[in-house]
């Protein structure tokens, strides 16, 4: 579990967000009400906390000292203090915000502070700037969040290393840099990656007002100057990641089942429709294959709408083992399911469905602790490129009708 380490010499703060932290977010609040009780701390939990939260007046530190004490161990540190007027005194430690205890909305700040740097924690930046020394100071910044960073001095160099590692989702780009500049760099990363799954941060040293408009016209997300303070850097770091989450979570809940976790049905045309697309123009492979649970009625009748439910969410279980990450594997509705396979020919097909089959056939969910229900399932499908895919989805749907016809517990297969 998470350690967060708070040092207040005043106990209605530090019980206040001791039971916060437990109850909001789960961690482990460690409490110190002194420099000297700090440094117990530390010694005791080897100076593994996820995040600091430090008063700058402690009757044994008054003038922050604390700070230095813990920042040492590399812990990203946020300040809580009383005074309104403290940017410049803390401009060179290595905090990552400062909070001012003057109301009670701070606290639930200082939590949502907490989610976003535990949410920063091994997140993957590039930086890319033709001054290393510039570099080297956004660096040091996106450090003190434990953040991965990625450096590249020229936009090549940029683009090569987005390609090779999938994981970065922002980037603070330089304007002018010799080869490609920013903005030349922004084109090329917008070719491959929307502004909703990769944020893209200006900084330039330009003071023409109207460079950030220039930038945000062509697809950039934010825009710094470089004479920005860190408080700002972080402040827009923080917003564009959090904007990059809220897509991510309006996309699963727009785009998967929820019962199943699986694509839905909606999805699936969205993207099988792409898919689909590709595959003709490229004279690719692609199969459409419909899984429906044979006799589910009889489930639902004798166990109820629950274990219903539990059968339903195994096929999602199997079908994750069964098939690879190249297949969408989604819920039509009901106990009705539908892959789309690439790059496999019809025997193939043939093969893999026979072995999902096979596993439903095999396996046994436990309901009780007597007892273990079973079902089978029919298959339809199709390696035939039609007029488009709800012509395919037919196609495996007629597949699925007639192995129903002869006896279920089959895989058939139909084309015109
Ligand atoms: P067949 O072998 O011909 O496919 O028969 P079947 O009983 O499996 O199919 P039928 O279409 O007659 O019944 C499907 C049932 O699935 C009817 C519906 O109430 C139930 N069902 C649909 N969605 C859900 C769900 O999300 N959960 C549960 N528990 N049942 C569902
Ligand atoms: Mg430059
Ligand atoms: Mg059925």
């Amino acid at each position: 579990m998470k350690n967060i380490l708070i040092v207040d010499d005043s106990k209605t703060i530090t019980k206040r967000l001791e039971i916060l932290i437990k109850s909001k977010l789960g961690y482990n609040p460690v409490i110190a009400h002194s420099k000297k009780e700090c440094t117990e701390k530390l010694l005791k939990y080897k100076s593994k906390f996820a995040i600091a939260l430090l008063d700058i007046g402690l009757p044994d530190a008054p003038n922050g000292e604390v700070i230095d004490l813990v920042t040492k161990f590399k812990i990203p540190s946020v300040v809580l203090t009383a005074s309104t007027n403290l940017e410049d005194s803390f401009r060179n430690k290595d905090i990552v915000d400062y909070v001012i205890k003057d109301g009670d909305f701070v606290f639930s700040y200082i939590i949502s502070l907490i989610k976003r740097i535990v949410a920063n924690h091994n997140l993957k930046v590039l930086v890319v700037d033709d001054s290393k020394t510039f570099c080297g100071k956004i660096v040091d910044l996106l450090r003190r969040y434990r953040i991965d960073c990625f450096v590249a001095n020229n936009g090549i160099e940029a683009l090569d290393i987005i390609k090779k590692n999938k994981g970065i989702k922002l980037a603070f780009i330089d304007y002018y840099m010799p080869q490609m500049d920013g903005l030349e760099l922004l084109r090329e990363i917008r070719k491959e990656y929307p502004k909703d799954e990769f944020s893209t941060i200006i900084i330039s040293g330009s003071s023409d007002r109207r460079t950030p408009a220039k930038f945000l016209k062509c697809g950039a997300n934010d825009f710094l100057f470089k004479d920005f303070t860190e408080e700002e850097f972080y402040a827009r770091l923080n917003s564009n990641l959090e904007v990059l989450e809220l897509f991510e979570i309006t996309k699963e809940k727009a785009n998967k089942d929820y019962l199943t976790g699986l694509f839905n049905r909606r999805y699936l045309f969205e993207i099988g429709t792409e898919v689909y697309n590709r595959a003709k123009i490229k004279n690719n492979k692609l199969a459409v294959a419909i899984i429906d649970i044979d006799d589910f009625k009889k489930i639902n009748d004798t166990y109820g709408h629950d274990i219903g439910d539990i059968a339903i969410k195994e096929v999602s279980r199997i079908l994750k083992k069964t098939v690879n990450e190249d297949t969408i594997t989604s819920r039509l509705g009901g106990e009705e399911f539908c892959l789309i396979l690439k790059n496999r020919n019809k025997e193939e097909i043939e093969k893999l469905l026979n072995l999902i089959r096979l596993e439903f056939e095999n396996n046994k969910i436990k309901i009780s602790k007597k007892e273990k229900i079973s079902y089978t399932v029919s298959i339809g499908y199709t390696v035939k490129f039609s007029e488009n895919l709800e012509s395919m989805l037919k196609f495996a749907d007629e597949g699925l009708y007639k192995a129903k016809e002869s006896g279920k517990n089959k895989v058939v297969y139909f084309e015109d």
